[in-house]
């Protein structure tokens, strides 16, 4: 009984296995990354500064194109997504996202103008959103937050299925 449902297990391994924390050795808020996602250069230099500055892990990317071809080869924790940006808009991006990498944390970023399209987000699995201009702090606390339940979900993942 046991050793069947081992073997099954092993056989239908999730293609998101290789990216949940326990099973690459993290066991804490250390070392987490962060992707920002902006059409905005000077925002998003901003942001990527300001979060550099706080010693977070962070990459920045201009489209929504660009993020989701990173997310081929690369591992991110939390992604900052804009909502508004020519070609692949925000929405569009997440849906993406989040077919590809469920456990991976997704924020918003909403204008005033977008602010519904920010609710849509969340309905289709965004974390939260944060109203432009971001402020760090607000942006931070949310990351931080994001990452947080992310690590909890990967954890109950693990838990119940032992991996490796
Ligand atoms: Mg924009």
């Amino acid at each position: 009984m046991m050793e069947r449902r081992r073997s099954r297990k092993r056989g239908s391994s999730l293609p998101v296995a290789s990216w949940l924390s326990c099973k690459r050795g993290i066991k804490g808020m250390e070392s987490f990354k962060v992707l920002v996602v902006d059409d905005e250069p000077d925002f998003l230099e901003t942001i990527v500064k300001r979060l550099q500055r706080r010693k977070i892990d962070v990459t920045g990317v201009d489209s929504g194109k660009a993020a989701l071809e990173l997310l081929e080869d690369r591992h991110f924790d939390v992604v900052i997504l804009d909502v508004r940006m020519p070609g692949m808009d925000g929405i569009e991006t997440l849906k993406v996202m989040k077919r590809k990498r469920p456990l991976m944390e997704v924020i918003m970023l909403t204008g005033h103008a977008s602010f519904e399209s920010g609710m849509q987000g969340m309905r289709l699995g965004a974390f939260d959103y944060v109203m432009k201009p971001a402020s760090i702090t607000d942006l931070l606390e949310k990351i931080m937050k994001a990452y947080e339940r992310k690590l909890l979900h990967e954890k109950k993942i693990c838990n119940a299925r032992p991996i490796g």
